[in-house]
Formats: C-alpha cells, structure tokens, sequence
C-alpha cells in the first residue's frame, strides 16, 4: 500500500474524499444490506458486502467506481457475521475479483465458536437443521415468500465455511488479515493517513455477545431437535417460521447478541471524519446484558466526543434500535445521514426513524440506496457536497412496507360473483407512488355512503363509509388502519350450545383443558378461541380429518408440517395442542408485519389457520372478507361465534 495521504492536520479546502454507497439491487431479497466504499486519496476501503448472492451487482459498481478489475483496495471490513454483511464477499475473493492489502474482520469465533472447541456446535449440526439455527440467527426474515426463503435457508447452511475460506484465502494472497478483538496496534498504525479509529466493540464485549449467541442457538438446536427427524422431508421455511414466530423459546431472547458484534469504525480525511456502525444497536441492544449496555454507552460516548461528523451511515439500516432522537443530539452538528439498504420494501428503514429525519429536515440532509440507488458523496475540508443520486431525492421520508408492490399490482378485481352478494366492498390500487384508483362496491341497500381519501404526503390513507359499516382499508405503501366486516352470506354458525357443552366436558374429562390452558399462556391466546379452534377442526377429537391430511385435535396439516404429522407426536393430544397455537401464532405475526391490526388481525390470523396466510392477505388488499377464501367462507366467523360460547361455559 502507498500513503501518501494528506495529513489531518493540513486540510487543504480543494482536496476532498468520496464515500460510495452500493446499490443491492431489486430483488425481494434485497430489503437491505449493506456495501460502502470509500476512496481517501489513493486509500479505498471497502466495508462489507451486501448479501451472498450480491456479487452480479456489487462487483460491476466497485469496477466502475475504482476503474479496475480485478478490484483491488486498500482495506475490507466486515462488520459482523451476518448475511447481509459478510455478503458476496466471499465470492468475489475465491474467484480472484477482490484483492486487498488489509483486512479488519469479524472473528467467526463469535458467531460459531471455534472448530475443533466444544462450542463449535454449529458443524456438528445436520444439514438442514444447522441452516434453520443459522436462519434464526439471522435477520427476521419470515416475510419472505417461500419460494425465496427456502434457498435463503439452504444457503446458510455453508456460509460458515465459505467465509472462514476467505479468510484463508486473503491470508494466503498476503492480505494482512486482522480478525476484530486480536492486537489492531499495527492496522491502526497502517491507516494513521486516514485517521482509522475503531471505536469498539471491545474483546470482553464480544465474548459475552459469543455466550448469548451460544445460549440461543443451543435453545435453537433443542426446538429443532423436537420440531422435525432429520431423515423426513421438512419444509424449512414452514419450521423456520414457526420458530420465528414462537413467541417463547425458540425466539433468541438476545436478539442483539449478532448486531451488538459489529465493528464501529470512523475515518478522519482532510479534516473531515465520518462514521460507520454496521448494524451496532446503539439506541436499544436488545440483550440482558449490563456489561454490553455499557459497552454500547460507552461507544455512543467516544462517538459524541468526535462530532459532528460530515457523514454518518445510520446503523442498522435505519431500524429503530440502532438510532433515535437521542443520538441525533448527540451527533451534534453532523448534517448528513445515509440508510443502506436495497429494494424499497421491508420494514427498514423505520417509518418513526424517517420521521425524526423528517422533523430535522431544516438542518439535516439524508439519502437512502432503496430510493436513490448507488449514492455518492464528496467531502471536502468545508463539508460534505450535495450527494449524487442515481435516482430519486434527497430526504425522501417515504415509509417502505413489506408489502409485495409486484404481487398487488399485477392482482385484479376477484369476479363480482365472488364478492360476496351484498357486501360493501372497498379496493384500493395503487401503482407505484403515482396513482391511487379506487373500486367501491355499494351495498344495495345502503342508505349513505361516504367515501374520504385522505392523501396527504407521505400517507394514503383511504376511508370509506358505506350504509353504516365502516371498513377502512389502504393499500400499496398504506398501512390496513382497521375493519370491521360480517360475512352476510354464511350459513347458520356453528353447532348449539348444547353440542359444544358436551365437546368441552369431554376435554375436561380426557384431561386435555391444561394442554389448551398451557397453549393459551405460551401464545397469548385466549382458551376460549384455542377450544373454538379445535372444535371447529376436529369437534376436540383426536383423529385423523381431512382427507387424511389433517392431523389431531388441532388438524395440523402432514403437508405443511410433514415431519410433526409423520413422527407420530401428533397423537399426543399435548403437542398436538401446542403445535396448533403456534401455528396460529405464526400466521398472526405473518400478517402483523404486514400492517395487518387490530380486529382485522384477530380474525385474520384465525382466517388463515384455514385459508392460508396468503389468501387471508388477497382477501384483505381487496377488502374481501377475511373468510373469502377459508372452508364454506366463514371460518373465523364460525369460530368466534364458537370461542363466545365457550368462553361462557368455561
Ligand atoms: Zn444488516
């Protein structure tokens, strides 16, 4: 490497330095990651690399930015060992696209244990298994479709291997490698030129990341251990979900543990110095660790000491827990931010995030690569120029949603015959930001109806009013506000009272009301509903139903969850039960990230236990029914009509 940087000291006011943001490109799997690279005079450092299959788009930006190919720079940093961090990396090292003289890395040790230490429990793990552990470590990423998640999953599988192969490879090119947490006298001395700081986090704070990592993916292997036999066929993305969802157990309790491991670093050029966290949760660690809050404050201090900054990336692309008006403060002066993300949907950046960027509109600017595409800033000794865009604007607030654009635009109208024969029906189509059309179906008999839109900046909120039953919905960036709706073409509900005092006395006689009460305080649903559920299912039977897909008192489908259906555990009522609210769970929380609330949540997710999430959501962005698409349309309603009467007998 040659340095022949200008000195900190000397600013010289023409001279100024470029930071790249990358572009990660359209795919749904794209939401966000991150890839900047920064040219300091003839010093590049090149800071993570989007997700593993990035290198298509990655590699032709580094290439043109640098003039080069191969690429070669002067530093590469990874973050942290997640997926949307340690990205194609690896590729663009094993196939000789990537060379660099240093490498400050993220120690793998963090994330896997070391090979050969007892703690290296991931290699020991069975394919699929260690891919799904591995997946729950990641970012969530349920709201992916299957068709996306599944490969997502099996990919995780090695990435393991494939970095720690890198690692190998830059040491065997003579990269100077620097894994985070071992002596970095010599890389900070290396990089003086540039004014390399390494804020954090320290080894001690690292470890103790490493021993919640530990505790959760061993909770992780022991869920997966009951959840499927590794010789049967599993669906992994069914199991991921379920464990995501699961509000106990399977869940990390330390979710922060992976993000809480990334490398904090700012650079100081020609006067000016700007900062990049990864995905470090500075506002809310998400951990029951003291010594890693502290570790956190203590980061946010040495920080604050520095500021104001000509630019800092957002850590955590923009989530909530990596940023807040807090830092905002305590970045003083510092007037220009920049999210990294990819295609503009997810659920990053924050919406309560753009929106203090918002507020501060007046004094501070901000980009973001999911509407501006690959972003360019120079900074020269008085500041940071205007930044350029591939496109889109500057200080765009605008909210992403996890909803599919692609999917709703191509939807149309269900046939009038399966609108319902006299229901009030709302839909709204949007395409892209630019237009809003809406399709109102009027009940014949209303007597008024009154139709608001509301579609301020930033917000499309859509109300409709129609013979008295409100059923407000919105759709493409919106968020569903609330509904209300009956199914007015559905049969007489459910059986007497009769009939279903005698399914709950027989429960209480075989024994199974604690395994519904046991369901209800793991998953936060009333018994009442969880008795409905399964009366509706099986009439609170343990049999086989369904065409023989269904399976116990819950009906658990063999076809969705094949191993728990083939294994035989569905027979045991317990499981049976338990497996039933999760699943149940697991469609709520489905719809929940995708702005799905309040009432319409609640028989939404009931919808979907028979329907499918997916249908329920059809239902939803047409303003249908929640029950359109479930078993004689009106399987929530049933069911809730069913939960009123138990709740009353119990
Ligand atoms: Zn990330």
């Amino acid at each position: 490497m040659t340095q022949n940087t200008t000195e900190d000291t000397n600013a010289d006011t023409t001279a100024s330095f470029k930071i790249h943001l990358l572009d990660l490109g359209r795919g749904s799997s794209h939401q966000y990651g991150d890839c900047v690279l920064c040219q300091f005079g003839n010093i590049s450092v090149l800071i993570d690399g989007g997700h593993s299959n990035d290198a298509e788009i990655i590699l032709p930006q580094l290439q043109s930015v640098l003039n080069q190919s191969p690429v070669h720079v002067s530093l590469i940093i990874t973050t942290h060992p997640h997926d949307d961090h340690i990205g194609c990396l690896p590729k663009l090292v094993a196939d000789g696209q990537l060379t660099a003289d240093w490498a400050l890395l993220t120690d793998p040790q963090y994330r896997w244990g070391n090979p050969g230490d007892t703690d290296a429990r991931f290699a020991l793990q069975p394919g699929r298994m260690r891919s799904v552990a591995e997946a729950v470590l990641e970012h969530d990423r349920s709201d992916m479709p299957d068709d996306e998640l599944t490969p997502f999953i099996d990919n995780l599988g090695n990435l393991e291997t494939r970095y720690r192969m890198m690692i190998d490879r830059l040491r065997n090119q003579g990269t100077r490698v620097v894994l985070h947490g071992e002596d970095e006298t010599e890389l900070l001395a290396a990089f003086t030129g540039i004014g390399l700081k390494v804020i954090g986090p320290t080894r001690e704070h690292l470890e103790e990341c490493a021993r919640l990592v530990r505790e959760s993916s061993d909770d992780s292997f022991e869920e997966l251990d009951q959840l499927f036999a590794v010789d049967s066929p599993v669906d992994v993305a069914t199991i991921y979900r379920s464990m995501v969802a699961a509000p106990t157990d399977a869940v990390p309790r330390n979710r922060g543990a992976m993000n809480l491991q990334s490398i904090v670093t700012s650079f100081r050029f020609n006067g000016q110095r700007v900062l990049f966290g990864g995905d470090m949760q500075f506002s809310d660690p998400q951990v029951d660790s003291q010594l890693l809050h502290d570790g956190v404050t203590r980061m946010r201090q040495d920080i604050s000491a520095d500021a104001p900054y000509a630019f800092v990336k957002l850590s955590h692309h923009g989530s909530d827990n990596g940023f807040s008006a807090e830092i905002l403060g305590e970045l003083g002066d510092t007037k220009l931010y920049g999210i990294c993300l990819g295609d503009a949907r997810g659920h990053h950046p924050h919406p309560d995030i753009l929106e203090l960027l918002n507020e501060n509109r007046q004094r501070i600017d901000w980009v973001r690569t999911d509407r501006n595409g690959l972003v360019t800033i120079t900074i020269r000794a008085d500041g940071a120029l205007p930044p350029q865009l591939t496109h889109g604007n500057i200080d765009d607030a605008t909210p992403n949603t996890v909803d599919d654009t692609d999917f709703f635009i191509s939807e149309t109208l269900a046939p009038t015959d399966s609108l319902g024969t006299n229901g009030n029906k709302t839909f709204v189509e949007t395409s892209g930001s630019a237009a809003a059309e809406i399709f109102a179906r009027v009940p014949p008999n209303a007597a008024r109806v009154s139709i608001s839109v509301d579609l301020t900046p930033g917000s499309s909120k859509v109300t409709t009013d129609a013979g008295g039953v409100p059923d407000l919905v919105s759709a493409g960036e919106a968020r569903i506000l609330s509904a209300t709706e009956e199914v007015t073409d559905a049969p007489q509900l459910g059986p007497s009272r009769n009939v279903l005092l005698t399914q709950l006395n027989r429960t209480r006689e075989r024994g199974w009301l604690p395994f519904f009460n046991e369901a209800s305080s793991q998953f936060s649903f009333p018994v009442a509903l969880l008795l409905a559920i399964a009366s509706r299912e099986s009439n609170i039977q343990n049999i086989l139903g369904d065409g023989g897909h269904g399976r116990g008192i819950m009906q658990i489908d063999d076809r969705s969850f094949p191993d728990f259906a083939n294994s035989g555990r569905w027979k045991d009522p317990r499981l049976n039960i338990l497996m039933g609210a999760r699943v149940l769970s697991g469609k709520q929380r489905f719809l929940s990230q995708r702005g799905v609330d309040g009432d319409l949540l609640r028989r939404g997710s009931v919808a979907a236990y028979n329907s499918g999430e997916g249908n329920v959501l059809r239902a939803i962005r047409r303003g249908l029914s929640v029950d359109t698409f479930t078993a004689h349309r009106n399987y929530s309603a049933d069911v809730f009509a069913r939960a009123a009467v138990f709740s009353e007998l119990l």
